[in-house]
């Protein structure tokens, strides 16, 4: 089966073909950066991960751009987000900036977020802001009032297509206030004058002003990714205006299609409410990291399909923990005997099961990017790998090798929730493995002679650190909790 993605732009699942075979270019909205990051923004940033992995593990080369927003991005008082966190921490808005840009790549990197190929920040692309606003002005898609630019609406016959909303309706329905230099409700700032006060702004032909936020994604599009590219993602909340001003601008001034595909993130809620920073309801993915172990973090971001909501509480995020316990504890029994395993091997037809495996994982991927039915798809397996290895079966290596590569491809490659390693390097590993069987063995020596209490006071211990022994016709095996 071939790849399959919903695009928002028509609001249908469609074949994905990109316009250079084996090349896709796709441009993702990125976080304003004045504040520390939210498991909001986890989930939609985990979500183009998986899908940049998923789309190179399919072959194609990606060439990955995610913007930073440092100026023009306002609040719904008109004030500058940027700048009223500088204000309020006494420091220079590029200082706050680059606070919280490094914050924002240091929780991704410890979410294990693959970096972007470029991630371009607006205040220093702002000659390609002012060259398209001119570009919207001279096609008569702008006008300027003041010092600052609208884009007008009413030229472009396209605007609304992304989110369905159609400018008439808006018109006779708008009760919003109206900005009496606009000429209908809906135009939207492309640049700004700047007010005495404001100290981030830059010379322009309209005079000293700043950019609104919109035109920087249309710009750093074009520059990196040219006029027309494949796939464009964001959020699913910044579908109007931000991305429907986008395609206005965009293909105004370039006559030419903008993305093909559009794919938006479902928001993360908390009891159905949209986490945001502005509503107090947000959980620092630092703060969340200091309780979860990052794969778990992912696994919970991607629990449900990318174009729908998750809802964070406690008891999901611990019952996805245990969830990811389940997969990982098979793993690790898998390891363990892969040390001891015989190189005979009576348990070759489950090599079928590992590839049916996968056959249905990568079905599900193809699918939208499916990925709590891949993830249903690795805890059935996980299932099947428990049932062989309790089997009492001789497993030998090459069928052991086998569910391990299936784990680390599937599950570490592409959906980034199994570790390469058991988060302990292989030289303590071997010593923790060591201590272990001699535990067990001087617990079989106890047990010889008769002295059950002795036996069972080292089994207890054990159990006290998390290490369950399970005694079996063969011997006695262990895992972690
Ligand atoms: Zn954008």
């Amino acid at each position: 089966m071939a790849l399959r993605v919903f695009n928002v732009l028509g609001r249908e699942k469609q074949d994905f073909t990109p316009m250079h075979e084996g090349r896709v270019n796709m441009y993702v909205c990125g976080p304003t950066v004045y504040d520390h990051a939210h498991l909001g923004h986890a989930k939609t940033y985990v979500s183009f991960d998986v899908i940049v992995r998923y789309l190179r593990h399919s072959g194609y080369e990606v060439l990955y751009v995610q913007n930073l927003t440092d100026v023009g991005h306002m609040l719904e008082t008109g004030e500058d987000r940027i700048l009223k966190q500088a204000r309020q921490l006494q420091a220079k808005p590029m200082q706050v900036v680059e606070t919280y840009a490094r914050s924002y790549f240091e929780d991704m990197d410890a979410l294990g977020v693959q970096r972007p190929d470029i991630s371009p920040r607006a205040s220093a692309h702002i000659p390609e802001q002012i060259k398209m606003i001119e570009t919207l002005i001279a096609k008569g898609h702008a006008y300027v009032v003041d010092g600052s630019v609208y884009f007008d609406v009413t030229t472009d016959p396209d605007y609304g297509k992304l989110s369905n909303r159609k400018v008439e309706e808006q018109e006779e329905g708008a009760r919003v206030r109206v900005r009496d230099e606009k000429r209908h409700p809906e135009d939207f700032a492309l640049w700004k004058r700047a007010e005495e006060e404001h100290i981030l702004r830059w010379d322009s032909p309209w005079g000293e002003g700043f950019p609104g936020w919109h035109i920087e994604c249309s710009a750093m599009a074009k520059k990196y990714l040219g006029e027309t590219f494949d796939i464009h993602g964001g959020g699913i909340d910044n579908i109007y205006p931000h991305n429907e001003n986008e395609i206005a601008q965009s293909e105004c001034a370039n006559d030419a299609p903008f993305a093909r595909y559009w794919l938006l993130v479902g928001s993360l809620t908390v009891d159905g409410i949209k986490m945001s920073k502005s509503l107090g309801n947000f959980v620092r993915i630092k703060d969340a990291l200091a309780k979860y172990r990052p794969e778990v973090l992912r696994m919970f971001a991607i629990s449900a399909q990318y174009t729908n909501p998750v809802d964070y509480s406690e008891e999901s995020l611990t019952a996805i923990k245990s969830g990811w316990e389940r997969l990982m504890n098979a793993l690790r029994l898998t390891r363990r005997q892969m040390n001891l395993a015989p190189h005979s091997d009576d348990a070759n037809a489950f090599l079928a099961t590992v590839e049916a495996t996968r056959r249905a994982f990568l079905e599900n991927m193809d699918d939208d990017f499916n990925t709590p039915r891949a993830i249903a798809n690795l805890q059935d397996f996980t299932r099947e790998v428990n049932g062989l290895l309790n089997s009492g079966q001789a497993v030998g290596l090459p069928v052991l090798q086998a569910i391990e590569s299936a784990y680390a491809e599937l599950g570490g490659a592409i959906l980034g929730i199994i570790p390469a390693h058991d988060g302990s390097d292989s030289r303590s590993a071997e010593r923790e493995e060591g201590l272990i069987r001699l535990l067990i063995q001087l617990r079989a020596q106890a047990r010889a002679n008769k002295n059950y209490a002795e036996a069972d006071r080292l089994r207890d211990e054990l159990a006290r650190l998390g290490i369950i022994l399970e005694d079996r016709p063969d011997g006695t095996i262990w895992k972690l909790e």
